[in-house]
């Protein structure tokens, strides 16, 4: 049978936050985003996460855009910067909160770690909706004297209002699979934050609106992020955007059996950089499967 529609036009992305250095399950992950899109004729794009204002340094943007260049990935278009996208966040947040499923919260950290019947969730502990109940008068006085706030979204009333969602998965490696779908279950997160008390967006918010503006089709990111996708799901659906396929992979542990993270310096792409490391040659390694020495993949 012929298709008569049109091919996919491919968009994948490399989406890091600029808080430390990356390594080299970064450069795996950008590689894996970049071959996917050009092996199907499509673009690839790169966004600088660069809203959490107590974390995000300006010289590890540049060191990630200099460690992703000395490894030949290279992007599509303009680097998108989420500090530049402060509007589009607020227009968001004005609407969903216009539609009252979203409330403020003035607790600490202290105080929900403090709340002992805080059940746990995919990503830890469920804020036990303190605030959710706050009246009126309350909020708008605890405002007008400052009291520092974030937004959280009502997740009953948003999942009510959404009906059953779905996201489409497609398995690691990428390959021709069309995907299948899974039930998004936001709900078992609770109330996450949107717009935190110290950073004009959550992750959350941020992360899914950006992958609509730049026309993503296809999110391929760590396993660490699968939770996540639940919640990207109904952000999408309360705003009207389109869901792309998500991947996630493994991620990368080292030799003491934890994954990879930013302060293990020793696997920083600029420390192999420094060291003299031919850039093809670990690209291509990384390509195929082949880690430094004590590097290893999650198993799922
Ligand atoms: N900025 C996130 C991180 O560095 C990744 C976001 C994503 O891929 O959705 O962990």
């Amino acid at each position: 049978m012929t298709h008569l529609t049109a091919p996919l036009h491919m968009v994948t992305r490399f989406a890091p936050s600029p808080t430390g250095l990356l390594h080299v399950g970064h450069g795996w992950s950008a590689l894996m985003a970049m071959d996917m899109a050009r092996a199907a004729g499509g673009a690839f794009r790169l966004r600088i996460e660069d809203i959490d204002g107590t974390r995000s340094r300006p010289e590890h943007v540049a060191g990630i855009l200099a460690d992703l260049t000395w490894l030949g990935v290279d992007w599509d278009g303009e680097v998108m910067f989420q500090s530049q996208r402060l509007d589009q966040y607020d227009a968001a947040l004005d609407r969903l909160r216009a539609e009252g499923l979203l409330y403020s919260c003035f607790c600490t950290r202290a105080d929900i770690q403090a709340s002992l019947t805080a059940p746990h969730g995919p990503e830890g502990p469920v804020y036990p909706g303190t605030c959710r109940g706050l009246d009126d008068a309350e909020r708008a006085r605890r405002i007008a004297v400052g009291e520092a706030h974030a937004w959280r979204i009502d997740m009953g009333r948003a999942v009510a209002r959404a009906d059953a969602l779905e996201w489409t998965a497609l398995p690691f490696p990428p390959d021709r699979d069309p995907g299948m779908p899974i039930t998004a279950t936001p709900l078992t997160h609770g109330d996450v934050v949107l717009a935190r008390k110290d950073a004009p967006a959550s992750y959350h918010l941020s992360c899914t609106l950006d992958d609509a503006a730049m026309g993503v089709t296809h999110v391929l990111r760590g396993d660490d992020l699968h939770g996540a996708t639940h919640v990207h799901r109904l952000i999408q659906a309360l705003l009207d955007l389109p869901s792309p396929a998500y991947i996630h992979h493994p991620l990368l542990l080292g030799a003491d059996g934890r994954r990879l993270a930013k302060r293990d310096g020793a696997i920083a792409l600029a420390e192999l950089r420094r060291d003299g490391m031919d850039p093809a040659a670990l690209a291509a390694d990384l390509r195929a499967g082949r880690f430094p020495i004590g590097i290893s993949i999650a198993s799922a």
